[in-house]
């Protein structure tokens, strides 16, 4: 009996991965915190939701290793296993979780087509994007090999590691602005390396950094090099006249900027002029109707898990409210 049934379930699925279009009513996209979060939530109001993780699954908290400032964690928690325990809670409640990233999408009607893989199109009555955002980075070698052991793209969620030590933040703008007053609470020193001889961070930021004395600003300056063995111990930088100056830090933080994940969108959805998904403010609502943005890729400012899953929770609710007002 058992064997008869395994042998149909098979069956079902070699139908399935034939059929080149597959319907579902909730697609979600992303595997993030507000990826996940959404998917808890539409799995719980019987929505069925099929989730694609995306190209880096458990998204761009598995770049930091430990994360203490998620609420609940007294102890913090490893970012891997954070990002399983959701993926499980989300599997746990029926969600389908599938690997594949979303490469084209057709918003131009209800259902919506997304396809996957340059494969595979899904049909859905609402779509949840998930799809986060990117941290740029200079495009060292030293700063690949010291990513997580030195070097950061988030001082929220890394600086706690650097109290009482030097660092070094590089970029001029809000996020860099903020990220070396935040530091300079924690650390020593914190060194700002700015390619210009200004700053574009908006006039109260740029009056922290400043006022606050252990901040100081290289104006100028560029990174050539992160040294060190294990973990990073300096970084040789050019300055405006061509000359190369060390500095001895123990953190590199860069703030230069996030690509939100939005390109296939662009063609249907708002957007801001660097890419971020528009929503109705205080919603996830996108300008089409059944499509909802959560997370870091309607989010330049706050951009951390929590607030990312909050996000995704309110995106699976409107689904759901969407949902409930029509049939499938
Ligand atoms: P921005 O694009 O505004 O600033 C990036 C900074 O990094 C600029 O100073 C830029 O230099 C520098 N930079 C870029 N590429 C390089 C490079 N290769 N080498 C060295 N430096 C580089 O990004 P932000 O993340 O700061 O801000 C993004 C958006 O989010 C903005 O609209 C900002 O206002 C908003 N934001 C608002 C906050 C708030 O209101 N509290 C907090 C954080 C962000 P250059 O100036 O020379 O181009």
């Amino acid at each position: 009996m058992i064997k008869f049934k395994e042998l149909n379930l098979e069956g079902e699925k070699e139908k399935k991965k034939e059929s080149p279009v597959e319907k579902t009513r909730c697609l979600i996209l992303g595997s993030g915190p507000a990826g996940y979060t959404a998917a808890i939530y539409a799995a719980r109001a019987n929505l069925s939701p099929i989730l694609y993780q995306g190209l880096e699954p458990g998204g761009q908290l598995t770049t930091t290793t430990v994360i203490e400032n998620f609420p609940g964690y007294p102890e913090g928690v490893d970012s891997f296993q954070m990002m399983e325990d959701l993926k499980k809670q989300a599997a746990r409640f029926g969600t389908d979780i599938r690997d594949g990233a979303a490469t084209d999408s057709d918003l131009s009607e209800s259902p919506y087509k997304i396809t996957i893989d340059d494969e595979k199109v899904i049909e859905t009555e609402t779509l949840i994007i998930a799809t986060g955002a990117r941290a740029k980075y200079l495009g060292l070698k030293s700063e690949q090999k010291f990513k997580g052991s030195g070097v950061s793209a988030c001082a929220l969620c890394d600086g706690f590691f650097y109290k009482g030590k030097d660092v070094a933040v590089v970029g001029g703008g809000d996020t860099a602005a903020e990220e070396a007053i935040y530091l300079a609470g924690l650390c020593n020193k914190v060194y700002m390396i700015v390619r210009k001889d200004h700053l574009r961070a908006s006039k109260p930021l740029q009056e922290g950094v400043f006022k606050t004395e252990n901040i100081e600003i290289l104006f100028e300056h560029t990174t050539k090099e992160i040294t060190g063995n294990e973990v990073v111990d300096g970084a040789i930088l050019t300055n405006r006249k061509g000359e190369e100056v060390r500095i001895d830090i123990e953190g590199f933080f860069v703030a230069i900027g996030h690509k939100p994940n939005s390109q296939i969108f662009s063609k249907f959805l708002e957007t801001d002029n660097t890419g971020y998904i528009k929503t109705e403010p205080g919603t996830p609502r996108t300008n089409i109707q059944g499509v909802f943005a959560c997370g870091d890729v309607i989010d330049p400012v706050y951009r951390q898990a929590v607030t990312a899953a909050a996000t995704g929770c309110m995106a699976a609710l409107d689904a759901e409210r969407y949902l409930g007002t029509r049939k499938f």
